[in-house]
């Protein structure tokens, strides 16, 4: 037996590897497993050169645990090392590439994945690492090397006849969690899963059925344990897949699912190389738990399941797998932002997204309307959030109005320009985000020719913005801002009934029955005496402001929930009978109802004041 000692710089360095990457220990799995596929895509080349002799035949490779012996073993039938090799790749690069990657990342844990620890990984979990390999070249004899966490190995002959590498770890007391079977099962589905070797981990029992009927047996044969599907949809040609093949995907990834709206299949070579399949999921009304479902892949080897630096925030909201060596991963996460690769990657994703649903609009318009209340929330969310999605969605971002009808941006102008261009030449877009609570005021808007949109998404505040932004000549005004002839400002003055004098009078009399209005104004005008005797308009500015502080979780204690209040003067009520009373607390008594009533109508009389309204009503009407 020889010793030897590897050339050590940061002074022992096991502890620390044990130490570094705490709650990530279990990468070791990975490491060592995708060096096994390493190996066996090797010799798999030198077959295809003839450089191998005979056969290369079965190449599985098998993780096995003996609970006995605290062992956890990976062993492959790749190409296996001579004893000049193991001393080269274990004692030199392996370790030298540890130190390096610890040096570089010891105060540094957010680098994606934590690839790149590679073979002494094992050492996070392991007292004792036994290698025992034999190479491909039949000339060279079978080599065990033992490390047992100092710099310190042994080095000597070995058995083994077959080709290929064990890897034996022997399991630390505080590591023994890799030592259960669940365990182990539950690391190769998170990191093995589409691994391009297929992978065993011990025997299962398979269940098939003879017969028919009454004679039907089941027959249960022990198989091998195969965790991975070595050719993942993702890497096969799109044009070969079908529909079916692709929602079965899905629900392999996320089982227990609803099936997906859409998907994309992402193929590209140039600049970068890149594969995946991106999905639609269905929405369920939380936007943030849908979130984190992208799963990054660098050449079928899992990474991580966090790729917000890689994808732009709002398509996180797609389920699926990206898959790409291009990836830089063993740099911090802060840097991967400005590399040149993942902002290219990041702007062909989004290009491809827009395309898609471009493709969906432009094809079946009906399909994608059905599917809008959807689609429409990560389209807006897009636009806001991505400048270079927004150029692109313009064209298939649908507005829709309460006949249920959807347009295009192009199409709804087109729809209201000759109605609603109010005096400044702006084209007014009426909104409700409540056609019951609004009901009302659609109802009056509707009365002067108008359409009314519905919104009644969370970011819907953002999107209006967003778009009076873009187009300019646009603005987006809620029913009940305004009275409905000035919801659209023309410059139309309209015949009053009332002299100027008596007007002044009813807006005294109601300044002073009305009190205190918490920043409100109140407003006299002549509508139509089909309009409500007092209306509750709550302005388009200052409700936006509100909604968007409170979007944002700011206090809103300054802000109270100002509404104005407009008298219409030329209302029978107030022309026949509020100004022809004779008492003074009749008027006041009278004013008020009237101004609860217009409450009523926005749903702003509660508690007391609710009780105290109907109380007076009965009065009223005995
Ligand atoms: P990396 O895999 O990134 O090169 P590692 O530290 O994991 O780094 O391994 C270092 C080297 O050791 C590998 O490049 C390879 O030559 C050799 N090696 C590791 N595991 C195996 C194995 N299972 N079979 C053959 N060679 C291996």
């Amino acid at each position: 037996m020889a010793k030897g000692k590897i050339s050590v710089q940061t002074e022992n360095i096991f502890p620390i590897i044990k130490k570094f990457l705490y709650s990530d220990q279990e990468i070791f799995l990975r490491e060592l497993v995708s060096n096994g596929v390493d190996a066996t895509t090797k010799v798999k080349t030198l077959a295809l050169r003839g450089e191998v002799k005979g056969e290369i035949g079965d190449t599985t490779i098998e993780v096995s645990v003996d609970k006995e012996a605290k062992t956890l073993t990976i062993s492959d039938k790749g190409i296996g090392m001579s004893k000049e090799e193991v001393e080269k790749y274990l004692n030199q690069v392996a370790f030298s590439s540890a130190e390096e990657f610890l040096e570089k990342y010891k105060d540094d844990a957010s680098i994606i994945g934590h690839f790149g620890l590679g073979f002494y990984s094992a050492f996070m979990v392991a007292d004792k690492v036994e290698v025992v390999t034999k190479s491909f070249r039949e000339e060279d004899g079978a080599v065990r090397w033992t490390c047992d966490g100092d710099p310190e190995y042994d080095i000597d002959d070995a058995e083994k006849t077959s080709r290929g590498t064990d890897i034996i770890l022997h399991i630390s007391d505080d590591s023994v969690e890799y030592l259960e079977e669940n365990r182990i099962q539950q690391l190769l589905d998170k990191y093995c899963k589409f691994l391009p070797v297929y992978i065993k981990f011990g025997t299962k029992i398979e269940t098939t059925y003879e017969g028919e009927g009454d004679d039907k047996t089941a027959i249960e044969t022990e198989v091998d344990n195969i965790v991975n599907n070595p050719e993942p949809l993702w890497k096969k040609s799109p044009n070969s897949i079908t529909d079916e093949e692709y929602k079965a995907f899905y629900n392999e990834l996320h089982p227990a699912s609803q099936p997906p709206l859409f998907w994309i299949h992402l193929n590209i070579d140039y600049p970068f190389n890149l594969t995946g399949v991106l999905y639609f999921p269905k929405l369920v009304n939380s936007v943030e738990v849908q979130k984190n479902k992208i799963q990054l892949y660098s050449n079928q080897v899992y990474v991580t399941d966090n790729v917000q630096e890689i994808v732009p925030e709002f398509l996180t909201l797609l389920h699926g797998v990206i898959d790409s060596p291009d990836i830089p991963l063993n740099v911090s996460r802060s840097y991967l932002q400005s590399d040149r690769n993942v902002k290219k990657i990041t702007s062909y994703i989004t290009k491809k997204v827009a395309e898609k649903l471009y493709s969906l609009f432009k094809d079946d318009r009906t399909e994608f309307e059905n599917k809008y209340s959807e689609v429409g929330t990560f389209i807006k969310y897009g636009m806001i959030s991505e400048e270079k999605f927004n150029e692109k969605a313009q064209k298939f971002v649908l507005l829709k109005n309460l006949d249920g009808k959807f347009f295009t941006l192009e199409e709804y102008k087109a729809k209201v320009e000759g109605t609603q261009k109010d005096k400044n030449d702006k084209i007014v877009y009426l909104y409700t985000t409540s056609p019951k609570e609004h009901y009302s005021y659609i109802q009056s808007a509707k009365a002067y020719g108008y359409d009314v949109l519905e919104f009644d998404n969370v970011i819907d505040n953002h999107f209006m913005q967003n778009l009076e932004y873009k187009e300019g000549g646009v603005t987006f005004v809620r029913v009940d801002s305004d009275t409905p002839d000035n919801l659209v400002q023309k410059d139309e003055t309209k015949e009053s009934v009332l002299s100027d004098k008596e007007v002044e009078k009813v807006k005294e009399l109601f300044t002073t029955a009305l009190g205190d209005l918490q920043g409100g104004q109140i407003d006299v005008k002549p509508l139509s005496p089909d309009d409500h005797p007092v209306l509750i308009t709550k302005p388009e500015f200052m409700r936006r402001m509100k909604e968007m502080q409170a979007m944002q979780g700011m206090d809103l204690g300054g802000m109270p929930d100002m509404h104005n209040v407009v008298i219409n003067t030329n209302h029978p009520l107030i022309v026949e009978k509020l100004l022809k009373m004779r008492s003074a607390d009749k008027k006041t008594d009278f004013a008020q109802y009237l101004h609860n009533l217009a409450k009523l109508n926005q749903n702003m009389l509660k508690g007391e004041d609710m009780s105290k309204f109907i109380a007076k009503s009965i009065e009223f009407m005995s």
